[in-house]
């Protein structure tokens, strides 16, 4: 077993760490308070190559392996998790159905301004009842003619919504299987398509800066050749571009927790209290020894399920093991954070007080944690 990471996967560590620290920290309290997504940042990020990390670069990506990606991801949560959900989401949940399902075509369309952040795209699964039940899509997309006229409506659509973002890939039923189930499919709409409108959702507990939107469609006519690869394959490509999107989900919650066990040791470190710094207290030197090995268990998970999804081996159940897994030590290590800040640790102004609420949706988005135990339980065959 070799445990080193690549000199390549090291550079790229450093360099998304020194990126995060100058460009992404000074600002993310401000963005928070404000719940503003911020174009400059995202300009900046594009720049750094934080899109299109795993799509070969005839389609304008940076060729990495999903370690890479993970690594940065991590990275980038390490200060702040509405610009890790931007590059999450960015990555596998609006370039990925494009890049493994699309056709040449639609590659060519829209994967070159996607890879640079000068554009994103929204994965329109979630619906107001089609949730953890996702299968229980209500949108329609019956073909007229050449066009498919679309009804109904998304919910909690990351990057949907932006100024630069160009469109979204959305499951719709399409129709009924021989077998008398639903036929779903994966349809393409563009920004800006009559009869379809993508609003900003606001008033969220975490992830403030990132985009979050409800896309609405009355009798949308898209061209049929924006289907996506073939019908009724729409949700098994929902399901192949969530298994990918886990180990992002897991790598922001790695590298959350990351960021909140340094804000805490560090503080143990200067907060005197009895005439002693409080991390010298056993009960507090104790708990910063746990935060430490539960990110290092997290991190070998992670990284062990990247590496099987990089090897061509299934990946499935590590995947939802690590998005999972991270996203509880983010919970529990974010909430001893706070609690070693004690009072402090509840005011906007300490970081932990963002990573406390950030943690939040990493235990509900791209599957609940109820539902990756289901995963997992189904895929080791206890039910
Ligand atoms: C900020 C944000 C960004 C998001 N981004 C996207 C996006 O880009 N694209 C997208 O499509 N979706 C997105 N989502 C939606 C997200 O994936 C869903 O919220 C999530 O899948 C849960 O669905 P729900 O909210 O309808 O909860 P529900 O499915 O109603 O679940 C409610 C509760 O019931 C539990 N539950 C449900 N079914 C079962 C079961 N069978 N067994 C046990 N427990 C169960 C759940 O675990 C949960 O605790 C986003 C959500 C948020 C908040």
């Amino acid at each position: 077993m070799d445990f080193e990471l690549t000199t390549e996967q090291e550079i790229l560590r450093k360099s998304v760490r020194d990126f995060s620290e100058k460009v992404i920290k000074p600002v993310a309290h401000e963005l928070d308070e404000k719940e503003e997504f911020s174009y400059e940042t995202m300009r900046a990020m594009g720049e750094l190559g934080l899109f299109g990390m795993c799509v070969s670069e005839d389609y304008g990506g940076q060729g990495m392996d999903y370690i890479s990606y993970c690594i940065a991801v991590e990275e980038v949560a390490r200060v702040d998790g509405s610009h890790a959900a931007t590059v999450a989401a960015g990555n596998s949940l609006g370039i990925g159905p494009l890049y493994y399902y699309g056709n040449e075509e639609q590659k060519r369309k829209y994967l070159p301004k996607l890879c640079t952040g000068e554009g994103l795209f929204g994965f329109g699964l979630t619906e107001p009842n089609a949730g953890s039940d996702a299968g229980n899509t209500q949108t329609s997309a019956n073909l007229d003619g050449n066009e498919w006229v679309i009804n109904g409506s998304k919910i909690f659509i990351t990057n949907a919504s932006t100024d630069i973002t160009l469109g979204s890939t959305n499951l719709a039923r399409t129709g009924v299987r021989p077998d008398g189930k639903k036929e779903l499919s994966c349809i393409i709409v563009e920004n800006g398509t009559p009869g379809f409108e993508a609003r900003p959702m606001h008033g969220k507990l975490m992830w403030r800066a990132s985009n979050t939107s409800e896309l609405y469609f009355d009798n949308c006519r898209v061209p049929e050749e924006n289907l996506m690869g073939k019908r009724g394959e729409g949700f098994h490509q929902m399901l192949g571009t969530l298994d990918r999107g886990r180990l992002a989900i897991g790598a922001m919650g790695l590298g959350g927790a990351q960021g909140a066990h340094e804000a805490a040791l560090r503080y143990s470190k200067e907060r005197i209290q009895f005439g002693k710094p409080i991390g010298t207290f056993q009960v507090n030197a104790f708990k910063l020894a746990d935060m430490d090995m539960m990110v290092e268990a997290a991190r070998l998970l992670l990284y062990k399920a990247a590496w099987l999804c990089d090897n061509k081996k299934p990946f499935g159940k590590l995947a939802a093991m690590a998005k999972l897994y991270c996203s509880e030590v983010m919970h529990d290590v974010a909430n001893h954070a706070v609690q070693l800040h004690g009072g402090y640790g509840l005011m906007k102004e300490y970081d932990v007080e963002r990573f406390y609420r950030d943690q939040k949706l990493l235990e509900i988005g791209e599957g609940t944690s109820e539902v990756q135990r289901l995963v997992i339980a189904r895929l080791i065959g206890a039910i």
